[in-house]
């Protein structure tokens, strides 16, 4: 047995002192899961939250099995009393500031100024959605303006829609929804114009083309109102917009995890990230080989399921010798 590891009774009694066998930093639903599935397995688990979760805005998830529509606040409550069963896991509200590692395991500085020990660290701090810069856009984002046809499109189809944006990713957002959400579509891209091969493709998918700048966004949900530097306002039953993403937090990154160029922690099958130790699952994390994140409930929870499994993999290994 390695010098920090702890009997299984001893892990029932232990009271929060000492190490844990893993801390996970963020309670979304990939910690969360991995939390659960930690636990299960006795081990002595720190689940810390700082409440910011990505989905907050939204009313409603989507897309997961036996819950579809469910309110993202009663799906993350319902985990959080799952893990109340289980004595070795500790939930605490709070934010990790800094991490570093040590010989074994790793060393957490929490924004309260307390120092926490774990020998597995899984990181599942999520993204933060960085919406384009318009007046009215961002207050209304996940209640009117969603930025995935496939946690909201459903529930805009048939409707009048607008995409906001001129990237490669809005036009095929455009190109996307028209397919299959609506036959009345408009890309307003803010300013910019499309390449002639995207105007091309634009009109024959039938999306109209607004290229003035988008001065602002008002309205309820079902009627927003678009107005323009120049030209008519437009009114929408729903807009769609593809926000920027960034990490919600340095910890990967001061651990010395190697991100990839779109901003992920990369990570391995095993949701191993490059520095020993440290998992990463969720929204923060990726396989290389994906084109891009699969930012998704349900996905996450498998993640951090998966994080929870291997990380404990190792610890198994290392206290038995195998
Ligand atoms: C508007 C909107 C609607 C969506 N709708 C759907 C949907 O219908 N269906 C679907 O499948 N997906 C949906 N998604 C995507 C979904 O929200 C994410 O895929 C999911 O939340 C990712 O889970 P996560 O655990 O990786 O991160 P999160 O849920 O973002 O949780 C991360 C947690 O880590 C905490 N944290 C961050 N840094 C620290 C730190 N240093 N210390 C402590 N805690 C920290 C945060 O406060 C947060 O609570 C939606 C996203 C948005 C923006």
């Amino acid at each position: 047995m390695s010098e920090t590891s702890t009997a299984p009774e001893a892990r029932e009694e232990a009271d929060g002192g000492g190490s844990f066998d893993v801390v996970v930093v963020g309670a979304g639903p990939a910690g969360l899961n991995a939390a659960l599935v930690s636990g299960r397995q006795r081990r002595r688990v720190l689940l810390i939250d700082s409440g910011r979760p990505r989905n907050a805005p939204s009313p409603e998830v989507h897309m997961l099995l036996g819950r579809d529509g469910v309110s993202p606040t009663a799906l993350r409550a319902a985990a959080r009393a799952d893990l109340a069963a289980y004595a070795t896991v500790e939930v605490r509200a709070g934010e990790v500031s800094d991490a570093r590692a040590l010989d074994a395991g790793f060393e957490l500085v929490l924004a309260d100024g307390r120092i926490e020990r774990t020998r597995k660290l899984i990181l599942a701090t999520g993204q933060v959605d960085v919406p384009v810069e318009i007046p009215g856009l961002a207050e209304r984002f996940g209640r009117g303006v969603f930025h995935c046809p496939f946690c909201h499109g459903f529930e805009t189809r048939d409707r009048a829609l607008a995409v906001v944006g001129s990237d490669p990713a809005s036009v095929m957002l455009a190109l996307y929804v028209a397919d299959r959400f609506s036959h009345d579509v408009v890309l307003a891209t803010h300013g910019s114009m499309p390449t002639d091969e995207q105007r091309a493709l634009l009109a024959k998918a039938d999306v109209a083309l607004r290229d003035e700048e988008v001065t602002s966004i008002s309205g309820e949900p079902g009627a927003l109102t678009l107005e323009f530097a120049a030209g008519p306002a437009l009114t929408r039953g729903a807009i769609f917009h593809r926000t920027r993403i960034r990490q919600h937090s340095a910890l990967a990154a001061r651990l010395g995890c190697v991100h990839l160029p779109d901003g992920c922690v990369r990570v391995d099958e095993f949701q191993r990230t490059s520095a020993p130790g440290v998992f990463a699952a969720g929204d923060m994390a990726r396989l290389e080989a994906l084109p891009d994140p699969l930012t998704f409930v349900v996905t996450a929870a498998a993640d951090g399921a998966r994080a929870a499994v291997w990380a404990d993999q190792e610890l198994f290994r290392a206290d038995t010798g195998l």
